[in-house]
C-alpha cells in the first residue's frame, strides 16, 4: 500500500526524519520542513499512498475525516482555533502540488489574505 519512491511513503516508513507532532493508526502529523506560517503541519494518510485529492473514492471518504480530525486536534494545542486557522489541500500544477502523497495543510498563528495567492 505504500510506495517506495515516495518521500511522505519514506517519512511513514521512518526511512527519512521527520518532526512528528501527531501519530494514530491512520494519521501522521509533521511539521513542514519550509513552514509558511507559524504553525504549518502535514498530516498524511499512514496505510495508503494516495496521489492527490482527485483520487479520492467513496472508499476513501474516511481518511478525509480522519485527517480533518487529526488537523483540529493540533489546531487545539497550538491555541490557534479561536483566532483562526487554514486548511489546504493542494491539487496538481497550478496549485503548485509538490508531494505526490496527499496531504493536509494547517497553516495558523498568523494572519491570512483572501484571495489566496
Ligand atoms: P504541496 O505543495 O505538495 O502541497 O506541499 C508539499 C509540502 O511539503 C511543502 O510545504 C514542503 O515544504 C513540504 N516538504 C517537502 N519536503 C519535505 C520534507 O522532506 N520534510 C517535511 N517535513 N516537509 C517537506
Ligand atoms: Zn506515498
Amino acid at each position: 500500500m505504500l510506495c517506495s519512491d515516495c518521500l511522505f511513503c519514506k517519512i511513514i516508513q521512518k526511512k527519512i526524519p521527520a518532526d512528528i507532532v501527531y501519530e494514530d493508526d491512520n494519521i501522521l502529523g509533521f511539521n513542514d520542513i519550509n513552514p509558511q506560517a507559524p504553525v504549518h503541519v502535514l498530516f498524511i494518510p499512514k496505510n495508503r499512498h494516495i496521489e492527490k485529492i482527485s483520487d479520492i473514492k467513496k472508499e476513501d471518504h474516511e481518511i478525509i475525516g480522519q485527517l480533518v480530525s487529526a488537523a483540529n486536534k493540533i489546531a487545539k494545542k497550538n491555541n490557534i482555533v479561536d483566532d483562526g486557522f487554514r486548511l489546504v489541500f493542494n491539487c496538481n500544477k497550478n496549485a503548485g502540488q509538490a508531494v505526490f502523497h496527499i496531504h493536509l495543510h494547517l497553516l495558523g498563528g498568523r494572519i491570512f489574505s483572501w484571495p489566496p495567492g
